[in-house]
């Protein structure tokens, strides 16, 4: 990037770049052809110490006098240059997690939307005045939580920077961000812009590094008064464990094995672009993915059929090639998909269809066929885990109540998409579902910087995007004031 980073092995602490206290550095990969793209600091328990206490600064200096006008002001500053960015950053993203440049591209742009949209809300969040016993006035103030702690995973690494950062900073609090060490380039390049828009010392703090080393340091420190951390189940659940000894708040935003329910009354052309697009976007490593298609039985061959002619259409190759899908995010996840699928083979599941890898694609990148799978039961394995990678599983169903009990029969909870024209359907289904979304005739696969986003289930707690985070990200202070 022209004016960027930067020396892509510091982090960025106290305003300062520095490398990691152990000096270390670890190899960042290139997923389309699997060479090492650049190397990042190897950030440890010392890295955190350092960034946390900066934050601590931060919240004792500037960054915590200014009034939340002036905080919306910054955001909102930052998002500018965030637009301005936008093809460098989507081309970082695209070489650092192999997601194609157009995907890439509006990621960016859903950064720069998030910091102009908690940048006009910062100022937006109002206490309450409570009535209560004569010759009192009560009121309630939002304050921010102090430091909070931000763990993203690698798949949208920008997005989810952009909803959980940027909602903690309109709040107030200062920022200590841990990206996945499979993608961290575009989390440099945040806190370079932060820089760059004049964001205080120690409002944002980056630390590259382990999951196991700098994040488990960042979850279980003493230092942190909230923890927001988006990933798999598994390691959620060590990040709350680890939370729960200091009894601090955590936001959980975790997998899913999101259903798209299609009725027989559906408009079938309207719905099958969000059918396909939802499962293969971003080669399926999305924890919104419509991973399970269920269709009902008396529209299942021919609705199976059009799906299959688009996936034969669907091609494979480099990020900056720009095609349907790039490489999985690296060979470890391509193992795992790929094991999957020799499962499925293996268990008789049919292969309706199948994309392809274009010819050219070079040999040490992480391809995988795009593949829709039929004839599986609600309760398959490829059924009900989350696959991240990109593999529909179609389901038949016969009415209404076995299209409820299929899409509520997994462990998570996120999404769900709905298709029919049948209105009192529609709002039966939007309350029978058990998810944090559901999108009836549409489908938004992490879209909608506007709305609040998170699990049930397994699939998490909390609510990050939308207004709705503002409020997850403060806590609120009762003042009760005897005056006679
Ligand atoms: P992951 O849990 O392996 O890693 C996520 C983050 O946690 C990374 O930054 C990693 O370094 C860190 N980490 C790893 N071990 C840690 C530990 N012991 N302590 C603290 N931090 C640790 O997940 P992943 O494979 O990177 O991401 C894929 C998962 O994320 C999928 O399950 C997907 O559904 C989920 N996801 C959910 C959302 C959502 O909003 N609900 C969005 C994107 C991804």
């Amino acid at each position: 990037m022209s004016d960027m980073p930067f020396n892509t092995s510091q982090n960025f602490i106290a305003g300062e770049w520095r490398s990691a206290a152990s000096n270390e550095t670890l190899s960042l990969e290139t997923p389309s052809d699997g060479t090492e793209l650049t190397r990042i600091a190897r950030g440890g328990t010392a890295d955190i110490d350092r960034a946390v206490a900066a934050a601590r600064d931060g919240l004792a200096g500037p960054w915590g006098r200014m009034t939340a006008a002036e905080r919306g002001r910054l955001l909102a500053s930052m998002g500018r240059l965030v637009l301005d960015k936008a093809d460098e950053l989507a081309r970082l993203e695209a070489l650092d997690v192999g997601k194609p440049l157009r995907q890439a591209k509006a990621d960016a742009l859903a950064l720069a939307r998030y910091l102009e949209f908690y940048g006009g809300a910062a100022d937006k969040l109002h206490g309450e005045t409570i009535p209560y016993q004569q010759g009192y006035t009560v009121l309630t103030l939002r304050e921010p939580h102090g430091v909070t702690g931000h763990i993203v995973p690698w798949n949208y690494p920008m997005q989810i920077i952009g909803r959980s950062v940027g909602a903690a900073l309109a709040m107030g609090n200062a920022t200590v961000l841990k990206p996945a060490e499979e993608a961290c380039l575009t989390a440099l390049a945040f806190a370079r812009i932060a820089e760059q828009a004049g964001f205080p010392a120690g409002a944002i703090n980056v630390v590259t590094g382990l999951g196991e080393e700098a994040g488990a340091a960042l979850s279980a420190h003493g230092g942190i008064d909230h923890i927001s951390f988006t990933g798999s189940v598994a390691t959620g659940t060590l990040v709350q464990t680890a939370a729960a000894r200091h009894a601090i708040p955590v936001t959980l935003e975790l997998g899913g094995k999101s259903p798209q329910i299609v009725f027989a009354d559906a408009d079938l052309d309207a719905a099958l672009p969000f059918l396909v697009n939802a499962g293969i976007q971003n080669a399926g490593q999305t924890c919104s993915a419509a991973s399970r298609i269920l269709i009902q039985r008396p529209i299942h061959d021919a609705l199976l059929g059009r799906m299959a002619e688009r996936y034969r259409a669907l091609k494979a190759g480099p990020a900056l090639a720009d095609l349907d899908l790039g490489p999985v995010v690296s060979g470890r996840q391509q193992e795992i998909v790929e094991g999957y699928l020799a499962f499925a083979r293996k268990d008789g599941l049919a292969v309706a269809a199948e994309g392809s890898i274009i010819a050219n694609a070079p040999k040490g990148g992480h391809y995988i066929r795009p593949t829709l799978l039929a004839g599986a039961t609600a309760d398959h394995r490829l059924a009900q885990e989350e696959i991240f990678g990109p593999v529909q599983v179609v389901i038949p169903f016969e009415d209404e109540a076995d299209a409820i009990r299929i899409a509520n029969g997994t462990p998570y909870g996120l999404v769900a998409g709905v298709w029919t024209r049948d209105g009192g359907r529609q709002f039966r289904l939007a309350r029978a579902i058990r998810t944090g979304q559901v999108f009836i005739n549409n489908y938004g696969a992490g879209g909608g910087v506007e709305l609040p986003f998170g699990g049930v289930k397994r699939s998490g707690h909390g609510r990050e995007k939308g207004f709705e985070a503002l409020y997850g990200f403060s806590t609120l202070k009762t003042v009760a004031i005897l005056h006679g």
